[in-house]
């Protein structure tokens, strides 16, 4: 069944729900349903909603499409350890990239970071919340990954990471112990630092060391930078028990 997240607006006057905009036109025009259609609608805050439609208009360029909810639930999909990745802004397409790609593997937050060494600029909060929410989607989660609007500093990264009683990791490819296998058990909440494509200087990463962030290995291959937030996701859920 199609889903899509909503504004919870839009499922404040149960049971009827009317649809317009951009996702009438996927309904009518791209999906081609009809009245007794099936879709799941999810208000982005961990409750999913069956949906049958009643109704479906289109008037010229408009589609509105109306709808009956037949059932809600706890939506699944989502893991146990909420994980930020603070990542540093990428060249080009990247950065649009990892947010797709991290928010199917589970991440609950993205956070752009802007380091000594970034060459990547430009971001788009907008364009990205896009890509997550249509990767949300795709992938079954239960919850919409947030995006921060705009690129914080490292300094100011660190100090929202110990605001929010966050546990913090840095990936430093000049690290050589720790690893994430080392994750404490029963871990809530977990931020992740990833440098960009040059890596983080020495001193950014005593600055994070600094600031209670401990630095990781992600193995004995360096990584791409828009590979090392994904690969860093994963293996923290796949500790936590999550994969
Ligand atoms: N400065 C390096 C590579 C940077 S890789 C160079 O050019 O040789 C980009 C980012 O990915 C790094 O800042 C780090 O956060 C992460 N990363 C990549 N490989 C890693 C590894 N093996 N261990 C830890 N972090 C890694």
């Amino acid at each position: 069944m199609n889903r899509f997240f909503v504004e919870p607006s839009v499922l404040a006057a149960t049971p009827q729900v009317l649809l317009e905009g951009e996702i009438a036109h996927q309904l009518t025009r791209v999906l081609r349903l009809v009245a007794g259609g099936q879709i799941v609608l999810l208000d982005g805050q961990g409750t999913e909603y069956e949906v049958e439609l009643t109704e479906v208009r289109r008037q010229g360029k408009t589609e509105a499409v109306a709808g009956r909810i037949t059932g809600q639930r706890a939506a699944g999909g989502e893991p146990r350890l909420r994980i930020t990745l603070y990542q540093a802004l990428l060249k080009g397409e990247k950065f649009d990239w990892v947010l797709q790609k991290g928010t199917e593997i589970g991440l609950a937050a993205f956070v752009p970071i802007l380091t000594e060494r970034c060459v990547g600029q430009g971001f788009r909060a907008d364009r990205g919340r896009r890509i997550i929410r249509e990767a949300a989607e795709q992938s079954r989660r239960g919850l919409l990954p947030d995006l921060a609007d705009q690129p914080l500093r490292l300094a100011d990264a660190l100090a929202q990471i110990k605001e929010q009683g966050q546990t913090g990791l840095i990936a430093w490819e000049e690290e050589h112990h720790r690893s994430l296998k080392d994750l404490p058990p029963g871990l809530e909440r977990l931020a992740l630092l990833i440098g960009p494509e040059g890596g983080f200087s020495q001193a950014e990463a005593r600055q994070a060391q600094a600031a209670g962030v401990e630095a990781v290995s992600l193995g004995p291959r360096i990584l791409r930078a828009e590979t090392a937030g994904l690969v860093a996701a994963a293996l923290s859920l796949y500790q936590s028990g999550d994969m």
